[in-house]
């Protein structure tokens, strides 16, 4: 397996990142941590570089970034395999889960961006007859990534491709967890040749995500867990400049009695281990109707012994852990529900080798007072809670501070479409899992603990813009009905009209509009 190595032996070790497999425990480089007056400086060359990147089409900021495709065709397998190397993830999930939607999002955006960034004209208003309105967008200027380590490829490079093709630069903080992606992050935006300063990465562990925060930016996006996200969101109070927070989930599955099963605990085991269940949109609370309980978990009992655990070498489904330290939330959660009465029905524990392998988990009877239902566990663990009927299952999923997927098992499409809409949560999949947020088209984000601000689909382009309103007129008329003077019978005018707009007549209304633009 490749190895990015980026050994800084002079540097003191406070000022780097030390890169350690998550397979095997060893090092694997050392990343020098950019400080504040780097982060500064990236800031300042992306400043520059925004005046003449505004001034670029759409279509050809699209084209120019498209090169993309073909830099991750050429280096597809390489960047598999350190995406691998860096996370510990199967060479599967690395093209599947990282590279795959770039071109996705390319091709989408390159269908849609036109002619959402285009002028578009709006209905007048009655209140000002002859004039013509417009909604237009303009890029903020440079926009602050900060990403997170479970995809810190898809995580750092689809919101930078959104805000750049929107006309922003942009400068991007990879996660400290993952810095050989973060390298990768760099290169591909050096490949296709972009101007200087156009995409900056500053890599570095919170001090630099703190200091990109507090910088000259113009708009944060942030993905990341809700503590974090809530001192970004602080930062950039102070200035203040818009926000987008996609912080953590604790996604709900409803399989009701009608479900196909064996689909349902497919879904499950795919959607809760997928990624090794460090995934924002991850199943991480499964309610199923009684009636079906037992059987469901059979199956799904079924499908998670089948699951191989092992290093992206090893024709793995589920690699270990990336994070150490969310290994050991794992850890907790399960002897918390244990200590509370929830049975282990598989795994449970760390797998006895090196690195930060942890079983893949079956636990039921699970409570909500249990940290594995009322925390995010953020790893490969599925906790299974038996409702009386939907009802039940609607509430509870609900009842959380987390709103961000949910996914609905029946056969009743009808049924199911309804279900989905009383999720409170940012979106969700019938008779699927996860899928929601690899369609380009659809916006994604979350309600509550989950964060707000919409990316992806539409929404994921217009917000890295500030939208623009002009209402336009000839200018053939000396004068406005609502400008001075105010004297006359303007005001016995001014109320005509008004009783003519709040009792539906409008050209009562327009007449004395007209009649103020001549009151004396
Ligand atoms: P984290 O909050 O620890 O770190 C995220 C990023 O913030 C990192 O780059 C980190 O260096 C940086 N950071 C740390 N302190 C900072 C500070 N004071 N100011 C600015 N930046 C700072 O999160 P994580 O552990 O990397 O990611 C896991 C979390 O991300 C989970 O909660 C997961 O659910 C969430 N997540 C959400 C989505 C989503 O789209 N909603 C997607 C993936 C992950």
């Amino acid at each position: 397996m490749l190895v990015a190595m980026q050994t800084l032996e002079s540097a003191p070790r406070t000022n780097v990142i030390v890169k350690k497999s998550p397979v095997t425990g060893e090092k694997l480089g050392e990343f020098p941590i950019v400080d504040r007056a780097g982060v500064e400086a990236a800031v300042a060359r992306a400043r520059s570089a925004f005046a003449s990147w505004k001034q670029t089409t759409v279509e050809e900021r699209i084209a120019m970034l498209s090169r993309l495709k073909e830099v991750l065709r050429a280096h597809r397998d390489e960047y598999a395999q350190r995406i691998s190397e860096d996370t510990g993830k199967p060479l599967v999930d690395s093209v599947m889960t990282e590279l795959l939607v770039v071109p996705a999002f390319l091709d989408h955006y390159k269908k849609t961006a036109p002619k959402l960034l285009a002028r578009k004209k709006l209905p007048g208003s009655i209140l000002f007859p002859g004039k013509a309105a417009y909604q237009e967008h303009f890029a903020m200027g440079v926009v602050g990534i900060i990403s997170p380590w479970n995809f810190p490829f898809q995580l750092a490079v689809i919101p930078a491709l959104s805000a750049l093709i929107a006309g922003n630069t942009v400068v991007i903080k990879p996660s400290e967890v993952t810095p050989i992606t973060g390298e990768i992050v760099r290169e591909v935006f050096q490949r296709i040749g972009l101007p200087k300063g156009v995409v900056e990465v500053v890599q570095g562990d919170g001090s630099t995500g703190a200091a990109l925060s507090e910088s000259m930016v113009d708009k944060i996006f942030f993905t990341g867990s809700v503590a974090t996200g809530r001192r970004v969101m602080a930062a950039a109070a102070k200035r203040p400049i818009p926000v987008e927070l996609e912080l953590g989930g604790k996604d709900a599955m409803i399989v009701c009695a009608d479900a196909n099963l064996e689909r349902a605990a497919k879904g499950a085991a795919w959607g809760g281990l997928v990624n090794c269940g460090q995934m924002c949109t991850s199943v991480e609370r499964i309610f199923v109707e009684a009636s079906v309980h037992d059987r469901f978990v059979e199956l799904l009992l079924a499908e998670v012994k089948k699951v191989k655990v092992g290093g992206p070498d090893e024709g793995a489904d589920m690699g270990p852990m990336t994070f150490p330290k969310q290994i050991e939330t794992v850890e907790r959660h399960v002897k918390d529900a244990v200590e509370k009465g929830a049975k282990i029905l598989f795994g449970g524990k760390r797998v006895d080798r090196p690195g930060q392998f942890h079983e893949p988990t079956l636990v039921t009877e699970v409570r909500p007072d249990m940290e594995i239902y009322a925390e995010e566990s953020f790893g490969p663990v599925l906790p299974v809670v038996k409702v009386k009927d939907v009802e039940e299952a609607v509430r509870l999923a609900n009842d959380h501070q987390y709103g961000l997927n949910g996914s609905v098992w029946t056969r009743d499409l009808k049924k199911g479409m309804a279900i989905a809409s009383r999720l409170e949560c940012g979106q969700v999949t019938v008779n699927d899992v996860v899928t929601s947020v690899g369609n380009p088209g659809l916006p994604f984000g979350g309600v509550k603990n989950s964060g707000f601000g919409r990316y992806h689909g539409d929404e994921g382009i217009l917000s890295f813009t500030h939208t623009k309103a002009i209402m336009a007129d000839r200018g053939l008329l000396s004068s406005e009905p609502f400008w001075f003077p105010y004297g006359g019978k303007k005001y016995d005018s001014l109320k005509e009209a008004f009783d003519g707009l709040a009792g539906g007549s409008l050209p009562k209304a327009l007449y004395h509009f007209v009649g103020m633009m001549r009151a004396k």
